[in-house]
């Protein structure tokens, strides 16, 4: 039986391990740190719930909600209230509520007529002629105004990337503003007319998809289809080369436990720097890689002529096939700022805000330290106990590396700053928790195009090492279910060609 190394446990390698063993294919989950999950990360604690990656899945895909059966979860899926989708985005250093409907885009006090009539303005603007990639703040600047940019684009992106519009491509990060353009002429008319290819597709724009959770968080996921894996997931296992042979792939895997930081309650996932204790090896006839780019980049990788190659196997009858080594390092280039993720607990009294909706987010020139803020006891139930709300707010990203890496006690310090001039939050908070995350998310800045290229050539190049997850496809959850499930229908072509 022909077999599967995956490389990575996050949600992408999970998602691919899991459909690969239910078409019969015996895979094998190689994960370097000790826990499941990848940067999905939820910790009960007294009655608390924190969520210190993701908060929320976007149901842009119909693979997503099939994932959800498949592994079993449907009764624990969370949907948020309907009172819950709320946004606020701060201006003039208060949260406004986001428009909801045309009327209230016009109503509200979040834009200027400026931007107003620029946004109205946006169906006769013509499109870009000579194909040049362009920042999303270029697009914007294009197609709408500095003020659209500044008060609205500007917090998304944070939002989404913790990213700099100025840098983030709008053809990679934001694909399908890129694809309105070209298709439609104008994001409005788009917005319009292309509702019925939407729905065709089934696939949901991404300001319009229902967003979930579970029960006890979103770690309940990637926990489920772990343990429908059993004992094929090991972890606290790096793979550092990959070796191709005749059959398939020589695995090198480190084997050993990755500490804890020392003295600090943030958890550093980074398993590189530990010591790594015993070395082994694995074979298998594919290999699918779904750990982060720059973990690519370090990965050693000997070809040989391929699978087809006329030559026998490495050393049969005294033959050796000449090897040539994959240079993965361009990928080290692929930005991944850090982000501290702050949850604080308060009790319902010390904040005058009412905190309703799924939270705020704040753009840069409004000049607070934070990028935003969840009110994710307000967008799921059991998050905090009775008579108490949980805040769940983010810094560093792009707009302020270095403050992500400030030690916990000044995180909470700044973040309780700010969300007492936003939210009117007043003394110390009953719970906290501050999570690093020293890579958060790749950057899909302007020229991503040849990273995406490699990729390919690589798959093509060497034949049976695939590549997916969020470096790949893009960087939500929902994107990286998706470019799971999908390299398995690459994978198992492959197998059966063989
Ligand atoms: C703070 C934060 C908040 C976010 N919020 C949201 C949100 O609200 N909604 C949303 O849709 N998305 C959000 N995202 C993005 C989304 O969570 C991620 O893009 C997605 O979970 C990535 O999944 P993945 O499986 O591709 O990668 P990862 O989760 O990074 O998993 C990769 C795994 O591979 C392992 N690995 C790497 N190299 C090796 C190796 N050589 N050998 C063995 N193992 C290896 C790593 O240890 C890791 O466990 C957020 C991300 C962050 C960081």
């Amino acid at each position: 039986m022909k077999s599967v190394a995956i490389i990575g446990a996050g949600i992408a390698g999970l998602t691919a391990a899991f459909y690969l063993k239910r078409k019969g294919i015996p895979v094998t989950v190689y994960e370097a740190s000790g826990r499941v999950g990848g940067v999905i990360q939820s910790l009960r604690q007294d009655g608390w719930l924190a969520e210190f990656g993701p908060n929320t899945i976007l149901e842009t895909s119909p693979k997503i909600a099939q994932l959800v059966h498949d592994a079993g979860l449907q009764s624990r899926r969370l949907d948020p209230a309907p009172e819950a989708e709320a946004r606020y985005v701060v201006r003039y250093r208060r949260p406004i509520e986001m428009p909801g409907s045309p009327l209230g885009f016009f109503t509200t006090d979040l834009f200027t007529w400026k931007a107003k009539l620029a946004v109205l303005r946006e169906p006769f603007v013509p499109r870009r002629a000579d194909g040049k990639e362009e920042s999303i703040a270029e697009f914007v600047q294009r197609r709408m105004n500095q003020e659209f940019l500044d008060h609205a684009i500007d917090a998304l992106v944070a939002g989404v990337y913790a990213g700099d519009p100025y840098k983030l491509s709008v053809q990679h990060a934001f694909p399908k503003l890129a694809r309105l353009e070209e298709r439609y002429g104008s994001l409005i008319k788009g917005q319009i007319f292309g509702a019925g290819e939407r729905k065709r597709s089934g696939e949901v724009a991404k300001d319009r998809a229902p967003k979930f959770s579970f029960d006890e968080g979103l770690q309940v996921l990637p926990d489920a289809l772990a343990a429908q894996l059993g004992d094929t997931v090991r972890l606290n296992t790096l793979v550092s080369k990959l070796t191709q042979t005749a059959d398939g792939w020589r695995l090198t895997l480190s084997e050993g436990q990755v500490p804890r930081a020392p003295n600090s309650e943030n958890e550093i996932r980074d398993s590189q720097s530990s010591p790594l204790r015993k070395e082994s090896q694995a074979e298998h006839h594919a290999v699918v890689f779904c750990g982060t780019a720059p973990r690519l980049a370090e990965l050693k990788v000997e070809t040989t002529g391929g699978a087809g190659s006329p030559l026998p196997a490495d050393g049969a009858h005294g033959v050796t096939r000449p090897t040539s080594k994959l240079d993965l390092s361009p990928f080290s280039e692929i930005r991944y700022p850090p982000v501290a993720s702050v949850v604080l607990g308060f009790r319902r009294d010390q904040v005058t805000h009412p905190c309703e909706g799924f939270g705020m987010l704040i753009p840069k020139i409004e000049g607070f330290k934070i990028l935003g803020t969840i009110f994710s006891s307000s967008l799921f139930p059991n998050r905090a106990p009775a008579g108490h709300l949980t805040l769940t707010s983010y810094l560093g990203g792009e707009r302020y590396p270095d403050l992500a890496l400030l030690p916990p006690e000044e995180l909470v310090e700044l973040t309780c700053a700010d969300l007492c001039e936003l939210l009117g939050v007043k003394g110390r908070p009953v719970f906290q928790h501050c999570v690093l995350y020293p890579r958060a998310i790749p950057q899909y800045n302007v020229g991503y195009g040849r990273y995406r290229e490699l990729m390919n050539d690589i798959e093509n190049q060497a034949t049976g090492f695939f590549l997916a997850g969020h470096f790949r496809d893009g960087v939500s959850l929902g994107d990286t279910i998706v470019s799971g499930a999908n390299v398995v229908e690459r994978v198992e072509k492959f197998l059966i060609a063989r």
